[in-house]
């Protein structure tokens, strides 16, 4: 799960780590008031969407201009122009594509001198199983690019998951990044800082880019890019409260709901499947037939009638979908409770394009038996090759 910048400048706030002082704001108003209470002389107008390369992206709306998600602003004036062009308009990043997102939410911030700029970040290392910072002197950039052209410039410190960060591991940073003295100093506890956030609260990505030095020599996050791990959402209500519907998915949405996993991609047969094996085998095999799958959605290991339901209407309200595959294979999972699953969803939504069910497992006869004499048109397959043959010759011709 995602959050704005905002957000997470107001929760690494509470742990102490130093970021600006600003206010989100919802119209060109709110930025003004936010502008007259920060003061100046120096702004920052932030669009916030939940994407990064702001800085670089380009509004589709002339109005907005070609100057970028983030500008910086010297009048209050200003701040409310910029406002009243970035709210409402489309911007367009490397990380969102052609699409773009609508701006709804800006950030205003107090504008910050800079001296250098670094790349911090923190994320879930499996290779050494724990946390591990990546950090660059070569921040405010685009990071992928840095470690594609100078990887070496790029560095992982793994965190012992017993101590936590060590003075060892923060003086290591620091050196990495260039900062000596009370900067050093400040980097140490900025790691300890940033460390017990990210624990505490569940976080798999925090990125800091830039995390600045100011010209007046402090440490300062300018920017925060923070996913939670969504895993771990029972023991965080707060997180309720942050969430963004209108940056996420409208399926994947409606799929949380049911505790469904669904993954939105670029082809046309949607997959109904249980388990991630057997997502990643199906979609294999469908295109080792030549076609692509449109998403696949994991109705997990012991689904009841409903959840079925549930995922056959999102796989169906997917124009993308010319074609359906379900493919199951009843373990915990019973087939009998599919086949009514996918019945009852059928007679609801009704059927406008192929649909192939491969059943096998747990009282498959039975399944079968229901889907047979439903009356439906349902192509049945005897294995996964049958299947995925069958899908792509219904939908290809
Ligand atoms: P991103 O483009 O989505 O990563 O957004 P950032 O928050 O990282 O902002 C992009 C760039 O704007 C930064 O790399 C900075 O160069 C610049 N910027 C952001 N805030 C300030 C500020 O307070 N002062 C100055 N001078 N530049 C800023
Ligand atoms: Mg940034």
């Amino acid at each position: 799960m995602n959050i704005h910048e905002y957000q997470g400048k107001a929760l690494l706030k509470e742990y102490g780590v130093p970021v600006s002082r600003g206010f989100p704001a919802f119209t060109p108003e709110e930025a003004v008031d936010a502008a007259a209470k920060l003061g100046g002389p120096l702004w920052v107008v932030k669009s916030q969407i939940h994407a990064g390369g702001r800085g670089k992206g380009k509004f589709k709306e002339a109005k907005a201009g070609d100057k970028g998600g983030v500008r910086l602003a010297r009048t209050p004036e200003d701040v409310g122009v910029f406002a009243e062009q970035m709210l409402g308009s489309t911007l367009v990043t490397v990380q969102t594509g052609e699409a773009g997102r609508v701006v709804k939410r800006l950030y205003i911030e107090d504008g910050s001198d800079i001296a250098r700029e670094l790349y911090l970040s923190a994320l879930v290392d499996r290779t050494h199983g724990g946390v591990s910072f990546v950090v660059s002197p070569d921040g405010g950039m685009d990071i992928e690019k840095v470690a594609h052209d100078t990887p070496e410039r790029v560095h992982t410190i793994a965190i012992d998951p017993t101590t936590g960060p060590t003075d060892a591991n923060g003086k290591a940073i620091a050196a990495i990044l260039g900062l000596a003295g009370h900067l050093e100093a400040e980097c140490v506890d900025l790691v300890k800082k940033l460390h017990k956030a990210f624990v505490e609260k569940d976080m798999a990505m925090l990125e800091i880019n830039p995390l600045i030095v100011t010209t007046d020599q402090h440490l300062r996050c300018l920017d925060a890019k923070i996913s939670f791990d969504s895993n771990a959402g029972y023991r965080h209500p707060e997180w309720a409260d942050l969430r963004d519907l209108g940056e996420e998915d409208e399926k994947e949405i409606e799929a949380s709901k049911y505790d469904l996993a669904y993954i939105a991609l670029d082809g046309d047969i949607g997959c109904m499947v249980n388990g991630a094996g057997l997502a990643m085998a199906t979609m294999d095999i469908i295109k080792l037939f030549g076609a692509e799958p449109a998403n696949f959605l994991d109705v997990g290991g012991g689904a009841s009638k409903e959840k079925v339901t549930a995922a056959f209407k999102i796989i169906t309200a997917d124009p993308k979908v010319k074609g359906i595959l379900i493919n199951i294979f009843g373990g915990i999972m019973k087939c009998d409770v599919i086949a009514e699953g996918v019945i009852a969803a059928v007679k609801e939504v009704g059927l406008q394009v192929p649909l192939v069910v491969r059943l096998e497992g747990t009282n498959v006869d039975l399944g079968k038996k229901i889907i047979a004499e439903s009356g439906l048109n349902v192509i049945p397959a005897d294995d996964l090759e049958d299947a995925a043959r069958k899908i792509v010759k219904a939908v290809k011709g």
